[in-house]
C-alpha cells in the first residue's frame, strides 16, 4: 500500500471476490486473511475486533527506501576489493570504539539477523556517546569492500523511530505507516490486513462529539480523523487527525476522573472526624517537635477535610525530609480519637518497618494500640492481627501490600494514608477504599515526594485536591552533590572514610544484589571491597531486598543506634529511611539510576543539621544519562528535577503515568499538547456539569468509549 487517500488504490486479498462487508464488533478473525495463528499474534498487541484494530494507530509514517537486508547488501557487492554500491540498512550496534587523536575516528559494527556490516566515522569525536551499543539505527552510504569486508564510511545515520523530516506534500504516496507491532507480527502484515477493510471500517465509526462542541473546536469527524491517521492525502490532514484523536484521548480521561470526583462527592460517604482546640492540642504533643508552617497549615486543611463527610481525596506533596510523615500522624490521631481506626500503607517493608518503629516511639504512654502488618508475618502472627483489626482492637496499622489483601478487614476504618503514592496504582488505592453496606469509605491522604508536573496533576490525579510542604524542618543545610567519574571513585572513599573517623555515618549505594556480566558491583561484593580497601577501619554493613526481615531490621536498627558506619545497599533504602547522623551518600553507577530516584536517594541525607554530600560515581554512555547526572548535580529542587524529568524522558515514561495503572497515551503527548490538555479539561467540566452520568443519548457514544477505555481502570463501574 502506499498512503494518500486520493490516491490510493485498494487492494484486496485474493479468493475474497465479494467477501461480506466487516463490521467493527467483528473478531479479527472474521477478516479476511486473518487465520487463527495472525488472530493471536493481533490479541497480543491487544487487538480482538476489528474495532481494535481500526483503533491501532501507527506511531510514525516512513519514507520507503531502497532498504535491504545486510545479507542482500553482501550480496550486491561482488567479493573483490573496491567494489562500491549505495545501500541502506537497519540494524542494531554490536559494538562501538573511538580510536582517539586530534580527529578521532569512530568504528562500529552494525548487526541484523543477517549479518553485520562494519561502520566508520572520520573525524567524528562529536558522535562519541551518541550512539551507544544496542541502540537501533538505519545508515545509508556507499558500501564497499575493504579486506573481504562490507564496510560503510561516514553514512548518514539515523536512530529507529525519529523522523527524518516532516512529510513532503509532493511525495505522501511513498510514505508508509508504521505499526506497533510484535516479532510474529510485523507492521506491513498489520498494514495489509487493515488496508483492504479500512474505509468500511471508518464509515461505521460513529460520532462522539456533539456536533456544537466539533464544529465550536474545528475539528474533523473522528471517521475521517481515524482514516487520515492511517492514510493521510496530506501532511495538514495527517496533523488535524493527531489533533482530533488527542483531544478525544484527553478528554475521555478528563470525563473519567471527574466523573469519578463527582460520584465520591455526590454518592458516597466518608465519617466525619470533628476536632477542638483541646483535642488539636492533644495532637500534637505527640510529636517531639514543633510543625513549621507549611506542616501547621497542611494539617488544618487536612482536619477541615475530616470534619465533613465529604470523603477526603488528598495529596501531598512534599520533597523528601520535609516532614510529611509527621503531618499524616496527627491526621491518623484525629481518626482514632473519633473511634475510628486508620491505615498507613507503605510501599517497601523496611519502610513500613520505620514507620511503625518512629510512630510508635511518639505514641508511648498512651492507649492508641498500633501494628504492623507485612507479607513476611507468619501465618498465626498474621491471622491474631487480622481479627484484631476486624474487632476493633487494633487502632492503627502500618503495613505493606499486605494490607491490600482481600481478607483484611476493619471494624471502622476512617482514614487511609499512603505514603510515597507513586508506587501504588490507582487499582490498588481503590482497594482500600471499597464502600461498606452503608455507602462509608474512608477518607484518603496519599503522600509523594516526587512532585507531580503541572501537566500530569492536571490528568491523572486530577480527582484529588492537593497540599504542599515547600520548606523543611529547621535547620537543615541543602545536600552538596558532586558528579566523580569512576577513575576517581577512591578519593570520594577515602573522604567517607575520614568522616566515620569524625563519628559520621554514610550509605553507598549500587544498582544489582549480583555481580553481573555488566560489571555492576554488587551489594555483598561492593562490601568486601570497601572492607579490604579503603574504608578498612569502618564497621560495614550491607543490606539488600534478599535478607530476611529480621536480618535487615537489625542490620538497620544497629545502623540507626551508630554501630554500623557505612551501610551499603541496593535501592532498597530509597525511600523514607531516616537517620539523621548520615551525613554523606555514595551511589555507584549513578548514571543507571532514573533521575526522581536519584533525588530519593540523597533524600537520605541532609536529615540533621550536619553538612551533607552526595556523591554520584557514573560515566554515563548516553545523552540521556548524561542529562539526568547534569540534572542532578545541578538541583536539590524535587520541583525543578521532576520538571527536568519530564523534559528529558517525555511523560511516557514519567512516574504516574505509567505506574498509574492508566492505559498510556496512544496519540496525545503531554510536553506537546498542553493546551488541548486545557480545552479538554473545559469541555469536560461542561459535559459533566450537565450530565454527570453521561445518561442522555447524545452521550451515549462518548460514554462507551470512555468505559471502554478507562472504566476499568477508573473503577467507574458503579458509576451509575
Ligand atoms: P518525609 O516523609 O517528608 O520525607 P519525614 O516525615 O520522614 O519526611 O521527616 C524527616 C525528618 O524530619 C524526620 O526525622 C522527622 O522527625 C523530622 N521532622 C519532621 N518535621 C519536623 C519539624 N517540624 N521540626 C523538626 N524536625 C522535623
Ligand atoms: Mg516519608
Amino acid at each position: 500500500m502506499r498512503v494518500g487517500g486520493a490516491t490510493g488504490r485498494i487492494i484486496r486479498s485474493e479468493g475474497m471476490a465479494h467477501p461480506a462487508p466487516a463490521r467493527l464488533s467483528d473478531p479479527v478473525e472474521k477478516l479476511p486473511s486473518v487465520g487463527a495463528r495472525t488472530a493471536e499474534s493481533l490479541a497480543i498487541l491487544g487487538i480482538h475486533t476489528a474495532e481494535d484494530l481500526l483503533w491501532h494507530l501507527p506511531l510514525r509514517f516512513e519514507h520507503e527506501q531502497a532498504e535491504m537486508t545486510i545479507a542482500e547488501a553482501e550480496e550486491l557487492l561482488p567479493d573483490q576489493e573496491g567494489a562500491q554500491e549505495n545501500i541502506s540498512v537497519r540494524g542494531e550496534i554490536a559494538a562501538i570504539r573511538t580510536l582517539p587523536g586530534r580527529k578521532p575516528r569512530v568504528e562500529a559494527t552494525l548487526e541484523d539477523e543477517t549479518g553485520t556490516i562494519q561502520l566508520i566515522f572520520f573525524n567524528a569525536g562529536w558522535l562519541r556517546g551518541r550512539l551507544n551499543p544496542g541502540m537501533r539505527i538505519i545508515v545509508e552510504g556507499r558500501a564497499k569492500r575493504y579486506r573481504g569486508y562490507l564496510q560503510l564510511a561516514n553514512p548518514t545515520w539515523r536512530i529507529e523511530g525519529v523522523e527524518p523530516t516532516e512529510m513532503d506534500p509532493g511525495r505522501m504516496e511513498q510514505y508508509r505507516p508504521v505499526y506497533p507491532a510484535t516479532e510474529s507480527l510485523n507492521s506491513r502484515r498489520i498494514e495489509s490486513i487493515l488496508e483492504p477493510r479500512l474505509e468500511e471500517l471508518v464509515a461505521q465509526v460513529p460520532e462522539p462529539l456533539p456536533e456544537e462542541l466539533r464544529t465550536g473546536r474545528a475539528m474533523p469527524r473522528l471517521d475521517e480523523a481515524l482514516l487520515s491517521a492511517h492514510r493521510p492525502a496530506s501532511p495538514d490532514a495527517a496533523a488535524a487527525a493527531r489533533r482530533r484523536l488527542s483531544y478525544d484521548e484527553l478528554l475521555l480521561l478528563q470525563l473519567g476522573v471527574m466523573m469519578k470526583r463527582w460520584h465520591l462527592r455526590e454518592t458516597l460517604i466518608a465519617p466525619a472526624m470533628p476536632i477542638n482546640p483541646e483535642l488539636e492540642k492533644r495532637i500534637k504533643a505527640r510529636l517531639p517537635f514543633t510543625l513549621t508552617d507549611d506542616q501547621a497549615n497542611v494539617c488544618d486543611e487536612i482536619f477541615s477535610d475530616l470534619a465533613q463527610t465529604v470523603p477526603m481525596n488528598r495529596l501531598l506533596q512534599g520533597d523528601v525530609g520535609s516532614g510529611k510523615t509527621a503531618v499524616a500522624l496527627c491526621a491518623m490521631l484525629l481518626a482514632t480519637a473519633n473511634q475510628q481506626q486508620a491505615a498507613l500503607l507503605a510501599p517497601t517493608e523496611l519502610l513500613a518497618e520505620q514507620h511503625h518503629a518512629s510512630i510508635s516511639r511518639m505514641l508511648e504512654g498512651s492507649d492508641v494500640r498500633i501494628e504492623l502488618l507485612t507479607g513476611t508475618m507468619t501465618a498465626s502472627e498474621r491471622k491474631d492481627l487480622l481479627s484484631r483489626l476486624a474487632s476493633g482492637e487494633c487502632h492503627m496499622v502500618i503495613g505493606t501490600h499486605a494490607l491490600l489483601s482481600d481478607d483484611v478487614s476493619f471494624q471502622q476504618l476512617g482514614l487511609v494514608v499512603i505514603d510515597e503514592q507513586h508506587r501504588f496504582g490507582v487499582e490498588q488505592r481503590a482497594r482500600l477504599r471499597r464502600p461498606d453496606a452503608r455507602g462509608v469509605i474512608p477518607h484518603v491522604l496519599v503522600m509523594t515526594a516526587t512532585p507531580i508536573p503541572r501537566t500530569l496533576s492536571l490528568t491523572v490525579f486530577g480527582d484529588l485536591d492537593v497540599s504542599v510542604i515547600r520548606s523543611r524542618p529547621p535547620g537543615r543545610q541543602p545536600v552538596i552533590s558532586r558528579i566523580v567519574e569512576p577513575s576517581n571513585a577512591h578519593k570520594v572513599y577515602e573522604y567517607l572514610a575520614e568522616r566515620v573517623a569524625a563519628g559520621e555515618q554514610g550509605y553507598v549505594v549500587v544498582p544489582a544484589i549480583d555481580e553481573s556480566d555488566l560489571g555492576l558491583k554488587d551489594v555483598e561484593g561492593h562490601r568486601k571491597r570497601l572492607s579490604e580497601g579503603p574504608l578498612a577501619n569502618a564497621r560495614i554493613g550491607a543490606v539488600h531486598g534478599r535478607l530476611s526481615r529480621d536480618e535487615r531490621e537489625d542490620i538497620m536498627n544497629r545502623f540507626r543506634r551508630g554501630e554500623i558506619d557505612v551501610l551499603v545497599a541496593t535501592v532498597v533504602i530509597e525511600v523514607g529511611v531516616d537517620v539523621p547522623n548520615a551525613t554523606m551518600m555514595v551511589i555507584e553507577h549513578a548514571e543507571r539510576f532514573g533521575l526522581a530516584q536519584l533525588h530519593q536517594l540523597r533524600g537520605r541525607v541532609g536529615r540533621g543539621s550536619a553538612r551533607s554530600v552526595c556523591a554520584f560515581i557514573g560515566s554515563p554512555s548516553t545523552d540521556e544519562g548524561h542529562r539526568r547526572l547534569e540534572a542532578i548535580g545541578n538541583s536539590d529542587d524535587g520541583f525543578d528535577i521532576a520538571e527536568m524529568d519530564l523534559a528529558i524522558r517525555g511523560p511516557g515514561e514519567l512516574f504516574g503515568a505509567r505506574q498509574s495503572g492508566l492505559p498510556p497515551f496512544r496519540v496525545a503527548d503531554l510536553t506537546r499538547d498542553i493546551d488541548l490538555l486545557r480545552l479538554a479539561r473545559r469541555d469536560a467540566t461542561d459535559l459533566i456539569e450537565q450530565d454527570p452520568r453521561l445518561e442522555s443519548p447524545d452521550a451515549a457514544e462518548l460514554r462507551r468509549l470512555l468505559m471502554k477505555r478507562y472504566g476499568q481502570a477508573l473503577g467507574l463501574g458503579d458509576v451509575g
